[in-house]
């Protein structure tokens, strides 16, 4: 099975995508943990991604869709993925969808939540990221996943926040991006969601972002 998310950042779309991951025991290929994996371990990819990340651009094409190519092609990814955060524009839904076809690979299923663009913005300084697990989803503004006090509100763990999601021109430039139907990100999803509707077995899920993560996982199991 393989899986396409899209969504604001704030949309709770990391969260979604990382219980389909589970559902179907998917590898979760997020382009921005990758990213970040790479800042933390100081790689050449790192220190170029960082100037563009802090200033909540995207990282180049150039080295954006050969590193989300190559890590399709590892071991893990043989019997599917869940790729979250790309493609971001419609250069990289084009080079995507490219190489899926030179690979002789179906895409199953296309995920997009919805979500106000204001609504969103908030909900990503809230945000907070557990230690331990990336996909433990906590948030100072969501009743429903709040933390413990200070610590992950699933093991205990310590959080921190991302310095991108506190940083409010970063995040506008971010949803900038996302929200634009012309070069952006939702230009690659309307690319592939204009591809589903030619394909019939390819499912693409319209998922409304706003209600609670509980209600918005049962839109989605209902959907899929
Ligand atoms: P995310 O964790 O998805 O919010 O991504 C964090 C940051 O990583 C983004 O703001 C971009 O700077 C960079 N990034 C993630 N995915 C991509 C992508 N597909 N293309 C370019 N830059 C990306």
């Amino acid at each position: 099975m393989n899986i396409l998310t899209f969504g604001p950042n704030g949309s709770g779309k990391g969260t979604q995508g990382a219980i389909v991951k589970e559902k179907y025991n998917l590898p979760h290929i997020e382009s921005g943990a990758i990213f970040r994996d790479n800042i933390g371990k100081g790689t050449e990819i790192g220190i170029k991604a960082k100037e563009y990340i802090d200033r909540g651009e995207l990282v180049p094409d150039e080295i954006t869709i050969p590193m989300i190519l190559d890590r399709l092609k590892q071991d893990d990814c043989k019997n599917g993925w869940l790729l979250d955060g790309f493609p971001r524009n419609k250069e990289q839904a084009i080079k995507l969808d490219e190489a899926l076809k030179a690979a002789s690979l179906d895409l199953d299923v296309v995920i997009e939540v919805l979500l106000d663009r204001e609504i969103a913005k908030n909900r990503i300084m809230g945000r907070r990221l557990c230690v331990n697990d990336n996909n433990h989803p906590n948030n100072i503004f969501i009743d429903a996943i709040k933390p413990d006090g200070d610590k992950c509100r699933v093991c205990g763990g310590d959080l921190t926040s991302r310095s991108d999601d506190q940083d409010e021109e970063a995040i506008s430039k971010r949803h900038s991006i996302y929200y634009d139907t012309e070069t952006g990100t939702m230009a690659a999803a309307y690319y592939f969601k204009d591809i589903a509707e030619k394909n019939e077995k390819i499912k693409y899920i319209i998922l409304d972002g706003a209600p609670g993560v509980k209600e918005v996982t049962a839109e989605l199991m209902s959907k899929l």
